[in-house]
């Protein structure tokens, strides 16, 4: 018989998730106007709203954060994180930063402008809201498969190199700061970027003298992608194939909450002193002294520790096989969802699962409502709330896809868990014909409306 796959750690510590009634939920996501931001973690039993920040630490970690340097100035802390840097991502300049948006808000500050044009694969919510909070705009030239959920594309996050020359082509040389590509591409389903295409981006910025910027959240596990199905990677480790993707970039910002495995922290990495100069200003006026940046030393030293972790394989096999092991189970149940299964999270797709819920009624949304009262799971809508308004028109953007985000965290939980998904998802699918009516908007922001939405039934 052969060995089956198992995880690659053990665990040392646990923490108590309680189950709660249907009476009890359908109650509480009334009194949190049904948006799933405002209920209380403690009226969660499987919390799949985002894996941001809520990673298991290792032993190793915690031990770093007992050495933890907390000086203002130089501390040890900070050049420990500086060698992970520098031999993990290649890169002899950085900022530490509070987390991935404050790293964005500092070297945005530097580069963009109103008027500018960021092309780049899906922009993450924050990192368009950095660039349309100054008056620029963020053009998503993703290749068209990612928009297909059932297109069983291996690298669904490429970009699509002939969107961008049109992009490149019609705009200034210097109404351009950069483009984004980001690593994996979290907003079409945590769907990873080759090597190739990363080399195809880079020559094609080099003739029209354009800057990369990688978005870097969930690097690692793109690597694991890159390793595991693109041609000629299965021999490299992960670092190796690490430091060559880097090798194009010439910024990183860095949410280390995601592949750094902390709960908090992020990073902006430059090669260009002169923009770093000008950057470390910002940093000191947003977020604090340029050896910590809003990061304590033990964070420090943690991340450090974290970024070695998360770029070993066994671990990322771990996780990434967790994910797809929802999806297995997902396809047992015939429950649809963007194919194939991401890094980080499964999507389910929405307007497959809930076919009689129109569109103007947040169709995601009311997805993962439906979820939440079924089993107590909290995802997340990817659809026309994160949308949001357009700046201009103030019209709702209907998106290509309308998808409820099940994020997994890092070592946190079982597979016995991932069981209790998928079966609580296969109940809200047999029962797709009964729902036919959403939600409503009672109150929303000006700006990243989905986090503090309020909703009544429609
Ligand atoms: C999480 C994330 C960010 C923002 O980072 P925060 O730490 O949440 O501020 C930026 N880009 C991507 C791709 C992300 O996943």
């Amino acid at each position: 018989m052969d060995i089956p796959f198992a995880e690659s750690y053990k665990i040392k510590m646990v923490e108590s998730i309680r189950k709660s009634t249907r009476e009890e939920r359908e109650k509480w996501i009334n009194d949190a106007r049904y948006n799933l931001f405002n209920l209380s973690s403690e009226q969660v039993y499987i919390d799949l709203l985002t894996d941001s920040g809520t990673g298991a630490m290792s032993d190793r970690q915690w031990a770093a954060m007992m050495t933890g340097d907390e000086s203002y100035a130089g501390a040890r802390s900070y050049y420990n994180m500086k060698k992970a840097l520098k031999d993990i991502l290649g890169f002899d300049y950085f900022l530490p930063t509070h987390q991935g948006r404050a790293a964005e808000n500092v070297l945005f500050s530097v580069l963009v402008k109103s008027g500018d044009i960021v092309p780049g694969n899906s922009h993450f919510d924050t990192t368009k809201g950095h660039i349309e909070f100054r008056s620029a705009h963020a053009i998503d030239c993703t290749i068209d498969e990612a928009f297909d959920p059932e297109n069983e594309h291996p690298f669904k996050g490429n970009i699509d190199l002939s969107k961008l020359e049109d992009v490149l082509k019609d705009t200034p040389r210097e109404k351009t700061p950069f483009i984004v590509v980001t690593l994996t591409n979290n907003t079409a389903g945590g769907q990873p970027v080759s090597m190739a295409n990363i080399k195809g981006v880079a020559e094609m910025a080099d003739k029209y003298g354009v800057k990369l910027l990688f978005d870097s959240a969930r690097f690692a596990e793109n690597a694991y992608f890159i390793k595991t199905r693109e041609q000629g990677y299965a021999d490299k480790s992960i670092k190796e194939i690490v430091l060559e993707m880097y090798q194009y970039a010439h910024y990183a910002t860095m949410s280390s909450k995601k592949d750094a495995i902390v709960n908090m922290g992020g990073f902006v990495c430059f090669r260009d002193e002169e923009v770093f100069k000008k950057a470390s200003t910002y940093n000191i006026m947003f977020e604090g002294f340029i050896t910590y940046g809003g990061m304590s030393g033990r964070d420090m030293n943690a991340l450090a520790v974290g970024l070695d972790e998360g770029t070993e394989f066994e671990y990322l096999e771990t996780r990434i096989r967790q994910v797809a092991y929802l999806g297995q189970k997902l396809d047992e149940y015939n429950v649809p969802y963007q194919r194939p299964a991401g890094g980080h999270a499964i999507f389910i797709d929405a307007r497959k699962v809930l076919p009689n819920v129109p569109k103007e009624e947040y169709i995601a949304q009311t997805l993962g409502i439906e979820l939440y009262l079924e089993a107590g799971i909290r995802g997340v809508e990817i659809g026309t709330l994160l949308a949001d308004r357009d700046p201009d028109t103030r019209e709702n953007r209907y998106p290509k896809m309308e998808l409820l985000r099940l994020a997994i965290p890092r070592r946190v939980y079982t597979n016995n868990h991932m069981d209790v998904i998928a079966a609580a998802a296969k109940n809200v699918y047999d029962r797709r014909h009964t729902i036919t009516k959403g939600y409503k908007i009672k109150n929303e922001a000006p700006i990243m409306r989905h986090f503090t939405v309020e909703l009544e039934k429609a």
